[in-house]
């Protein structure tokens, strides 16, 4: 039997809108072996998203099943009502094919999965230029009501605080710079 190894796991975490998100869809359109654990979560999908492909989209009810039936390697109410959380399911299916798993979570998402990883994982959160920035990137990204902005930039305030917990950071001032960089720490620690 031909014996392969067990894929690794790239974490990428940081405040909404400080373009994470961005950085790990360039990362996959690499050769480098990596696949998108797709989370799941019980808020409702927004226009353009899909079950399956952006998250699994549960009932909260379900969400709370999973819960105790132990189904998630890690999960939290990233929101008041909005659960989100990996499945244990998501990860094997993709480290059992021998590929590499590219988690875009929350602060505290990724901190778990560190801990629960360590060696196997690599921790990345990625900075941005500033608070004011992060702000004019949620407005004019527009998925959400001013609400929910005026939410999410409090929760990005106090998990600026995090960072430093992180294996390393990446300062997205520019975001081509911040792909390169990217590239860079996740082929090392493929590699090592
Ligand atoms: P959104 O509603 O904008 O898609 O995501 C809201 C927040 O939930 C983001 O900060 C995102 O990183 C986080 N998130 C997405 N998936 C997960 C997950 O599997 N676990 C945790 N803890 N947070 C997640």
């Amino acid at each position: 039997m031909v014996y392969r190894k067990k894929g690794k796991l790239l974490i990428f975490s940081a405040p909404s809108g400080s373009g994470k998100t961005t950085i790990v869809r360039n990362l996959l359109e690499k050769d480098l072996d990596l696949e998108f654990s797709i989370s799941a979560c019980s808020r409702p999908a927004r226009k353009n998203e899909q079950d399956g492909r952006d998250y699994y989209f549960f009932t909260q009810d379900d969400f709370i099943q999973k819960i105790k039936k132990g189904e998630f390697v890690e999960w939290e109410e990233v929101y008041k009502d909005h659960f989100y959380g990996t499945l244990r399911s998501e990860v094997e299916r993709i480290r059992n094919k021998g590929k590499h798993v590219v988690f875009d979570i929350d602060v505290q998402g990724g901190l778990n999965l560190k801990k629960t990883f360590g060696e196997e994982a690599l921790a990345i959160f990625v900075m941005p230029p500033s608070v004011e920035e992060l702000e004019k990137r949620l407005k004019r990204r527009s998925t959400d009501d001013p609400e929910k902005i005026r939410v999410r930039i409090l929760k990005a305030e106090s998990e600026l605080k995090y960072a430093e917990l992180f294996d390393r950071i990446i300062y997205n001032t520019d975001l081509e710079k911040a792909v390169k960089e990217a590239e860079q720490m996740v082929l090392d620690f493929i590699r090592s």
